[in-house]
């Protein structure tokens, strides 16, 4: 059996909520493994950037995506584009003539195995894990399988955008694809507890519900990967998260309003 990788975020999970009264099945992880306490989130800490980062391992400058939007100009002066959105892939490569500048993991590991991502996130930030089509990219929205090929009858299609989606996205990638698809690398991403925090402030009982809802998930996967590697698998299990929040009382508005996915 070859070496594999389970990536697993829990969207927007900060470093100072990772302790066992909120999160215990992340501290069993983080008590079996080693903790990169230096780690820290890109900038500017967006989702769908960070995604471009994850994915190839560069700065937003080096990748090219810069931010939860950009403008483009295709032709028309620039325009502003929520990189949220499924359809901002096809913008961005009009106007420049591709998407990322350097190669993600699902291109490098195409030939090796694959890549596989499972996200409950924007549809904008999980294909920008595969932005060309070189894997599987599991989403509510849309799936695709190699060579950018729609996957119209998906179950994805069901999963919900919230900590319930979280759960059932959760179970289909420890049978569906841990189990039985085995990629060299599988990509989990959940909602929450980003989604939680967008919606409540810190310290909330609606953030702290969001994190054990993760954490559960968190549970699910490490148990699947331990079942596999008693089995005789060689998985690396890496758990991350792509930035933090803060609760802020006040905002400055920009020119050209609110920026779209803040
Ligand atoms: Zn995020």
């Amino acid at each position: 059996m070859g070496k594999r990788a389970v990536l697993m975020i829990c969207d927007g999970h900060r470093d100072d909520f990772v302790v066992r009264d909120y999160c215990p099945r992340i501290c069993d992880v983080v008590a079996e493994g080693r903790r990169f306490r230096n780690h820290r989130a890109i900038f500017p800490s967006a989702t769908r950037a960070s995604a471009a980062s994850i994915a190839t391992g560069c700065w937003p400058a080096t990748h090219g995506l810069h931010g939860n939007a950009m403008a483009f100009d295709e032709g028309e002066g620039p325009v502003v584009y929520d990189a949220g959105k499924p359809e901002f892939r096809d913008h961005m490569r009009r106007a420049t003539g591709r998407t990322l500048k350097v190669p993600t993991l699902a291109e490098r590991l195409k030939d090796h195995g694959g890549v596989v991502v499972m996200a409950n996130v924007s549809p904008g930030a999980t294909y920008f894990n595969d932005p060309d089509g070189h894997g599987h990219v599991y989403h509510r929205e849309a799936s695709f399988g190699p060579g950018g090929i729609h996957l119209p009858n998906d179950a994805m299609r069901t999963v919900s955008h919230d900590a319930a989606g979280d759960r059932a996205l959760t179970e289909r990638f420890c049978t569906e694809i841990l189990t039985e698809h085995r990629p060299a690398l599988g990509v989990l991403w959940l909602s929450e507890p980003d989604l939680s925090m967008h919606a409540d402030m810190l310290g909330s009982d609606t953030h702290l519900a969001g994190i054990a809802a993760a954490d559960a998930c968190v549970g699910r996967v490490a148990e699947t990967v331990a079942k596999l590697r008693a089995e005789g698998d060689d998985i690396l299990f890496v758990l991350g998260s792509d930035h933090g929040q803060e609760t802020v009382a006040e905002a400055v508005w920009t020119c050209i309003g609110k920026v779209p996915g803040s």
